[in-house]
Formats: structure tokens, sequence, C-alpha cells
């Protein structure tokens, strides 16, 4: 199971069966990364991409803050925080700077596991990580937490007497509320000791057009992304303290910096209020 040093081999999370990519509908990680202006996409993840567009023309940008977000979270979670094990739930394909990158620039062993449902991202996981004994890609499913938590891969990688980092970043608005998302969370929260810290970025309600057209592109497009108060996503960390700044805007959100001089909610343009992020602490 690990080498010399108490490493995971890689050739211990190879799968056993080829990934299959359908290419009829288009999938959540290859809109987003069509979004991004990845490559891992099919017309058909572009074509939900324009829908996007259509209705919010800055969807891309909302997507790239929201990239930028993600490492700002794992900044603080890695040097602040001082945690070196992430569950990255719903990471995506690999873009320009991923959760591992991110963590490992700041500690070179932290360790991330990636959790996703869509087989592209194993497939493109598995080649960007050839070379990396202290990070690994998972397919398994959000909704099922006790089959992430009871995964090989997963507890190989990962010690769960230690504080780890759970990643549910621009996931929830995928799934409706009469799914009890939060449960999902709860099981896997439940399993990782004090220190432990929950970061969330979700889509916000506040009752502008623009939130709202989001949430019909993603209907249109893939059948979900659904908007939620901020009273509704604080909700989501069922309880637990939140570190400075709280839970904001995006572009509001420094969380290494959170006295930093940030634009007043009404100066940000209508796309930068699309988005809100946190991050929580288990006592
Ligand atoms: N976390 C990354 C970020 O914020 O940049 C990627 C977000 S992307 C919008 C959402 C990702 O969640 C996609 O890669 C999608 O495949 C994945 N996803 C959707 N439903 C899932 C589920 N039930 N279980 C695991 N991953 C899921």
């Amino acid at each position: 199971m690990t080498d010399t040093d108490g490493n995971p081999k890689a050739s211990d999370w190879a799968p056993t069966s080829p990934p299959q990519i359908q290419t009829t509908e288009p999938t959540i990680a290859r809109v987003y990364d069509a979004l991004l202006g990845g490559k891992d996409n099919f017309q058909v993840d572009r074509d939900g991409a324009a829908l996007y567009v259509k209705y919010v023309p800055l969807a891309s940008q909302c997507a790239v803050d929201n990239r930028a977000a993600l490492v700002r979270g794992v900044q603080y979670l890695a040097r602040t925080a001082g945690l070196d094990q992430f569950l990255d739930i719903g990471s995506g394909l690999p873009t320009v700077k991923n959760t591992h990158e991110a963590a490992q620039e700041i500690n070179p062993n932290a360790r991330v596991v990636y959790v996703d449902n869509d087989p592209i991202v194993l497939a493109h996981g598995r080649a960007l990580l050839a070379e990396n004994n202290t990070t690994t890609v998972v397919t398994a499913d959000f909704r099922n937490p006790q089959e992430i938590l009871d995964n090989p891969d997963v507890r190989a990688l990962l010690d769960f007497d230690r504080p780890i980092a759970l990643m549910v970043v621009g996931l929830l608005m995928h799934f409706h509320d009469d799914e009890l998302p939060d449960e999902w969370i709860r099981t896997l929260l439940d399993a990782m000791p004090s220190g432990s810290h929950l970061f969330i970025t979700d889509f916000v309600d506040t009752g502008e057009d623009l939130q709202k057209a989001m949430e019909r592109a993603g209907l249109e497009s893939l059948g979900n992304g659904w908007i939620r108060t901020p009273e509704r996503i604080r909700e989501h960390f069922l309880g637990l303290p939140l570190v400075p700044p709280g839970l904001d805007f995006l572009e509001r959100w420094y969380p290494e910096d959170p006295d930093a001089d940030v634009p007043a909610v009404e100066d940000l343009e209508p796309h930068q209020r699309i988005l809100m992020g946190a991050i929580a602490y288990k006592p």
C-alpha cells in the first residue's frame, strides 16, 4: 500500500475499468470547464456554457472568480489554519491552479483527495497526478457520503484522527433542498475530528435578477443550479462557527486578510453578487 516514505503508491488508486464518458448530454464538470476556457469538453457542453452566457453574459468570469476564491480558501486552510489534509468534493476537472497545487505550495506534504462523480475527472486527474504520491482522485458520489468515507483510496491517504479540510466548493447549488444535502455534509464532518474545517461556496439569492438568471441557465442546461438565501447557505455549516470575515460575496471574501479594504456590496458588479463563500471550523 505504501512506498518507502510511507506514502500510498500511485498504482494503488488505478481504476479497474476504463471510465465511460458519454457525450450526448452536458455534464456539470465539462460545462464548468468550458466556462473556464478549458479543452476537456464536447460540443454539447459548450452549448450548455453558451446558455449560461446568454442569461449571464459574465458567467465565465463568475467561474474564474469562484476558482480564485477556492485558491484563497485553500491558502487560508493550509497556512493560517495549518491543515495538511484536504477532501475536495465535486473537485471538477483540472484547471489553472488546483487544490493540491495551492496547498502543496504552502505545505509540500499536504495530502489531497479529489472526489467527483463524473468519470472524466478521474481520467484527466490521473494524468495530472501520475507523479504525485500525496494527491489522488476518486470517483464517488457526494449523495453517498458513507461510500466516500469507506473508500480505500480515501482511507489510504487521509488520517481521520487528524483535522481535515472538507471542501464543498461550487457544488451545493447542484442539489435541491429536498435532497437534504446538509445531511451528507453532516455525515462527512461527523467522521472528522475537532480542528477540521468546512469550506463552501454557493449561488446566492438576495433578490437580484442576475442571480435568478444564473439559476434559470442552470435549470435549462443541466437541470439543476439553484440559488439560496444567505440564511439558507449559513445552515449548510450546521451551526459551526465561521472564520472571519464570515459568509460574504466572493469579491469581499479574503479569509487570510479579513480586514482588507473591500468594495461595498452596492459597489460590486451584479455578476459579483452571485456567489458567496465561507469557512467554518469544528471546535
Ligand atoms: N469545486 C470546483 C470549483 O469550485 O471550481 C468544481 C465545481 S463544478 C461547478 C461542480 C463539480 O461537482 C463537477 O465537477 C461535478 O462533476 C461535481 N459533482 C456534481 N454532482 C456530484 C456528486 N453527486 N458527487 C460528486 N461530485 C459531483
